[in-house]
């Protein structure tokens, strides 16, 4: 099958190469001249486990391309996917479809025998409505079906999760587009769960699945507060409460509050569209607000953690929004980081993957260390945001012997306190 991919970011790249790699032959468009250009330079534009060796596999094979030319990608293409960001309009936090409006203009004059449009991007409900009537208006001959193909990749497990998802969600309202969808996944028959249901539903499921597991998040870390007044462990009631299978045992690893680049812009797109129809959805509205709340709690623990210290040097390990990743959109991390600037703090951070986009993000603000020890050297705190496994299994001895001021606060528990205090550190972690 020969395919155009519309946006060549966290979705579009590793799902190129995913499709690629069934043996279909892929090109990946995007506007941003200068990752066209490094993408086919061989340079892979972003980090996923995985994802560079495949990369060179598939583009040495001749299945995979790189193009700034939407005529050049769209021309030959059975199947048009849609992978272009959503991100939160800046005044009333919906998401902001101009992105999926544009692509879905620039594409219609292209479109060439029978086309199926696939939006993976996240999208409100009726935007695949919405990109049919602008495809029909622009090129009212065009033979074409829109459908909804939602993405449910984890970022970090990106390549993992294009070849085995827990679901493949389509949304699709005619039979062709179906048979398309269904040639495309063959070989996943009988290995995954597929559902086809009305556009709209496909749409919704989307929203309402990222808005559950940021609520789940929000929950546990309200327990979590709770196990820290009542003198239980968090660690120990998750673990009760995920043997329910009713509850389930992910997603209940409590934190400096969940981000990244879809949760956030989700959650407040999803209240968007409960108040557009006049729907009240109280408990992603308390998420919204417990976990912005959260993140500013965190840089207050880290700022009270060294209150009796003059001119305190924080050391900070991780920035991305979780492991695995070099994704810092909407990273707790980051906005930590952004809290305790504000303090005035004098903060060194390292990420064994993020510190070139946390740079574009935050610049030089604070200060850059080469490994996790030389940026917890001197350091009076140290604080963990980002449950990377090396810091898990950082040497402790070593950095009881670099840090002037022993004291840990944990935001991700990623270090056992006994442990830590075995090493004579004061150690904070969350809910314990
Ligand atoms: P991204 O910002 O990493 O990538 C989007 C890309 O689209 C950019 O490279 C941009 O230059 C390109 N683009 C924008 N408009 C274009 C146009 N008209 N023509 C060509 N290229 C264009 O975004 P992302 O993280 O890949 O997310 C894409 C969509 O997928 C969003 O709707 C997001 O909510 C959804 N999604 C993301 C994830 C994730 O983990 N990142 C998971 C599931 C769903």
């Amino acid at each position: 099958m020969r395919i155009a991919i519309i946006g060549t970011g966290y979705v579009g790249l590793p799902s190129g190469v995913g499709f690629a790699e069934l043996g279909n032959l892929v090109t990946c468009i995007d506007r941003d001249v200068n990752k066209i250009k490094a993408l086919n330079e061989g340079k892979v534009t972003l980090y996923e486990d995985g994802l560079e060796e495949l990369f060179h596999k598939n583009v040495q094979a001749g299945r995979l391309k790189f193009t700034n030319s939407m005529q050049e990608g769209i021309q030959s293409a059975d199947l048009v996917i849609i992978a272009v960001g959503t991100p939160p309009h800046p005044v009333t936090h919906e998401a902001d479809l101009k992105y999926i409006h544009a692509a879905a203009t620039e594409l219609a004059d292209f479109l060439n025998g029978y086309t199926v449009i696939a939006t993976k991007s996240t999208v409100p409900v009726s935007t695949g409505d919405a990109i049919e009537t602008l495809i029909k208006k622009k090129n009212p001959k065009a033979d074409f079906d829109v459908i909804s193909l939602p993405e449910f990749l984890r970022e970090g497990y990106a390549v993992h999760d294009f070849f085995h998802p827990d679901r493949i969600i389509v949304g699709a309202n005619s039979q062709r587009a179906k048979d398309l969808i269904k040639k495309l996944y063959k070989s996943y028959e009988g290995k995954t769960n597929f559902l086809f249901v009305k556009r709209r539903s496909s749409e919704t499921i989307k929203y309402a699945s990222n808005a559950f597991l940021a609520v789940k998040i929000h929950y546990i870390n309200e327990m979590a507060n709770f196990c820290e007044k009542a003198g239980a462990d968090i660690t120990e009631v998750a673990k009760g409460m995920g043997l329910d299978k009713r509850i389930g045992e992910k997603f209940l690893n409590p934190g400096p509050g969940y981000g990244g680049s879809c949760f956030p812009k989700d959650t407040m797109a999803m209240s968007f569209m409960a108040k557009q129809n006049n729907i009240k959805m109280s408990l992603i509205d308390a998420t919204i607000e417990g976990n912005q709340k959260r993140k500013e709690e965190m840089a207050r623990r880290i700022m009270s953690a060294v209150k009796y210290i003059n001119s305190p040097k924080i050391a900070v390990w991780g920035l991305s929004f979780k492991e695995g990743t070099d994704d810092c959109r909407e990273s707790p991390a980051m906005q930590i980081v952004q809290e305790l600037i504000e303090h005035k703090a004098d903060i060194t951070a390292f990420d064994p993957k993020a510190m070139d986009t946390a740079k574009l993000l935050i610049g030089d603000r604070l200060k850059y260390a080469n490994s996790a020890l030389d940026a917890a050297s001197n350091a009076d705190v140290l604080a963990i945001l980002t449950e990377w496994p090396e810091f898990r299994n950082i040497d402790l001895q070593k950095l009881s012997k670099v840090m002037k001021t022993k004291i840990i606060v944990d935001c991700r528990n990623a270090i056992k306190r006994a442990d830590a205090e075995n090493y004579g550190f004061s150690y904070e972690g969350i809910g314990l």
